[in-house]
């Protein structure tokens, strides 16, 4: 191996590990607004929930959400809710 390709895979671990940091990150910053009921596409507060179930025990809810401004429709896990702290778990 001569350190080209030695520098090659450093860099491209690198920019994968930072890669993960932004989507982790942009992914926190979303559920933020949502939360606040703020649409990530349009910055109005015109999100609402039009489903919403949960996993029974696990405390993990699968919340959708649309935007009635401009259409934006989204999913996601929220985890925590329902039953309190490790009871229910392993
Ligand atoms: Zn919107």
């Amino acid at each position: 191996m001569d350190s080209y390709t030695v520098l090659f895979l450093i860099f491209f671990t690198l920019a994968g590990i930072a890669l993960y940091f932004v989507y982790l990150h942009e992914k926190g910053d979303r559920l933020k607004e949502i939360n606040e009921g703020i649409c990530p596409k349009c910055k109005n507060k015109t999100i609402e929930i039009v489903d919403q179930r949960s996993h029974g025990c696990s405390g993990t809810k699968e919340v959708t959400i649309e935007c009635t401004n401009c259409g934006y429709k989204d999913s996601f896990t929220i985890s925590g809710g329902g039953c309190g702290s490790g009871k229910c778990g392993i």
